[in-house]
């Protein structure tokens, strides 16, 4: 057919260059461990960009390299990622939060060329330097405090005058490598495109999502090593919005930074709100009046988005997982959410969304036949879609996909009639008892709700007559005196009789995965010697 539409290329120099062209004065700021605000904006971080990519050269970095970052989020962690994508290498933002052998373990299987790190984590670089085969350079993104021989980011660049073009080059290329957190055995490479990531940042500006124009500020909590904080340094830039970062993540520096940037939106994961709250309910410096927030990363507890809703905050649900870039769903809020009671808003709320265009789901049974969404029947959840993984990096196993594409999660969930999806737990972490399941998510959230309690985490533990039983662990708040019975009233009000835990036990502090997740494999090893009787 004659006549048709250009085949431009979805690649990320192309959101840089929006930013700058149209945006260029739209502030991109950043504070950093020393309490230092850089105040830059995006015209200023493409020329640093450009910068940053002939440094790259300079240093013989070739397309489809891997260049790392063990860095949190400032605006020179920005620049390294779209100087080193805009030169055609792949960026592998490391969690810094791993421990050694995880950290070692990804470097070494993603072939990291390149390591940029902050001076935080300097001692981290200097006792892993021996074990890491592939990175032929160091360098430090703070002025001081590198390890010895390393160069310094600010004496790279300083050689570099930014008269750079951006190398061309397919969609499908690769631009970003991110790791699972593996929880169970070796973390696994997820490697996004250039085409999937521009896709996701384009969902992820919608109202029904991030919701950002030209006129937000947002100030992503969740980390830059975090699935790439979630896509917001690619979707800021696609709106034009204001980006803040902060290199420390503690509630009063948070509220401290909301407040004189007048940030509009974040995004965390829970237990950084819940930080938010306890440090309000202590000092009486609560956050300012944002316009929304997202959580992700795990369930949202009704009791904050409670909280968060009545300081005037709009609060969406998001779920995800780094297979997914990670945008799967978000709060699916009606034309009539305004009008409905604050206990539906809730109810809707505690659901984890609908799926924005892009993104296709289903629930399966454990034959992978497809079952209804009826809002009851719960099932195995699968996706698939332009951001979804196909196959792990350098996995020579096969695809991580049935043949229609269908990407298992590994969480169960129900779906509605209205297409609006709810966790229900991950396949792994479901308790089952006497043939039908119990959900920990559930339990944790609800006993959340209960007076003096500050964290909750509820496993299965083996019992003689029903195979399994919930236990729950809970840690109380500071100068609280909850006891087992208070916390059994609170649920019994709120659960089937027969998901009320055998055991409730507590516990000064729970463990958490490096992304803020229950690490529900540590407290099956710690609590799984209670013998539960018939
Ligand atoms: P991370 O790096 O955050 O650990 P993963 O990809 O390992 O990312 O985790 C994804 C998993 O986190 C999901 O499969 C799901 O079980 C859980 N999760 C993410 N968001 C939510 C949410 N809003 N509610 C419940 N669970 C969530």
């Amino acid at each position: 057919m004659i006549g048709g539409m250009q085949d431009f290329a979805l690649r990320i120099s192309s959101i840089m260059d929006h930013a700058a062209n149209e945006h260029g004065a739209r502030g991109v700021v950043s504070r950093y461990a020393d309490g230092q605000i850089e105040r830059s904006n995006w015209a200023e971080i493409r020329h640093d960009s450009r910068r940053f990519a002939q440094a790259m050269e300079r240093l013989g970095v070739k397309p489809g390299d891997r260049v790392a970052t063990l860095a949190m989020n400032h605006g020179r962690h920005v620049v390294s990622w779209y100087g080193a994508i805009g030169m055609s290498a792949v960026l592998h933002t490391i969690n810094p939060r791993l421990f050694d052998e995880q950290i070692v373990f990804i470097a070494n299987h993603a072939e990291d060329q390149v390591l940029f790190y902050d001076a935080a984590f300097a001692a981290i670089v200097e006792r892993l330097k021996p074990q890491f085969t592939t990175i032929r350079h160091f360098v430090c993104l703070d002025d001081n405090g590198q390890c010895s021989d390393d160069a310094t980011y600010a004496a790279l660049l300083a050689a570099e005058d930014g008269n750079y073009v951006w190398t061309t080059g397919d969609e499908r290329d690769p631009c970003m490598l991110c790791y699972t957190s593996g929880t169970t055995g070796d973390p696994k490479g997820v490697l996004f495109s250039h085409r999937s990531t521009v896709l996701h940042a384009l969902a992820g500006i919608q109202p029904a999502c991030l919701g950002l124009g030209p006129d937000s500020c947002i100030l992503p909590v969740v980390p830059q090593f975090h699935v790439c904080a979630w896509g917001i340094p690619f979707a800021a830039a696609i709106a034009g919005a204001k980006l803040v970062l902060s290199a420390t993540n503690d509630p009063a520096s948070m509220c401290e930074l909301m407040r004189a940037e007048k940030v509009t939106h974040s995004a965390a994961v829970p237990t950084v709100w819940l930080g938010m709250l306890a440090y309000a309910d202590e000092t009486g410096i609560t956050p300012p009046p944002l316009e929304k927030v997202v959580i992700g990363g795990s369930a949202a507890p009704r009791a904050l988005v409670d909280r968060l809703m009545n300081m005037g905050i709009s609060v969406s649900h998001l779920w995800g997982m780094t297979e997914l870039s990670p945008i799967g769903t978000v709060s699916r809020k009606g034309h009539d959410f305004a009008s409905m009671s604050r206990e539906d808003q809730l109810d809707l709320l505690a659901y984890q969304g609908g799926v924005p265009y892009g993104v296709e789901m289903r629930i399966v049974d454990a034959d992978g036949a497809a079952l209804p969404r009826d809002g009851a029947t719960s099932g195995r959840l699968q996706v698939r879609g332009p951001w979804v993984i196909e196959r792990y990096f350098r996995d020579e196993s096969g695809p991580a996909v049935d043949a229609d594409n269908w990407f298992d999660t590994g969480d169960v969930a129900i779906i509605t009639p209205e297409g609006v999806m709810q966790i229900k737990d991950r396949v792994k972490d479901v308790i089952k008892s006497g043939g039908e399941w119990i959900s920990s998510v559930t339990l944790e959230n609800e006993a959340l709700g209960c007076a003096g309690v500050a964290e909750a985490a509820a496993i299965g533990l083996p019992h003689p007559k029903w195979d399994e039983r919930p236990i729950l662990i809970v840690v109380r708040k500071d100068g609280a005196d909850v006891q087992e019975a208070d916390v059994l009233a609170h649920l019994s009000a709120r659960v089937a009789k027969w998901w009320l835990p055998d055991r409730i036990v507590f516990a000064d502090s729970l463990p958490h995965t490096a992304t803020g997740k229950l690490l529900k494999t540590a407290l099956r090893e710690t609590y799984g010697t209670i013998s539960l009787s018939a």
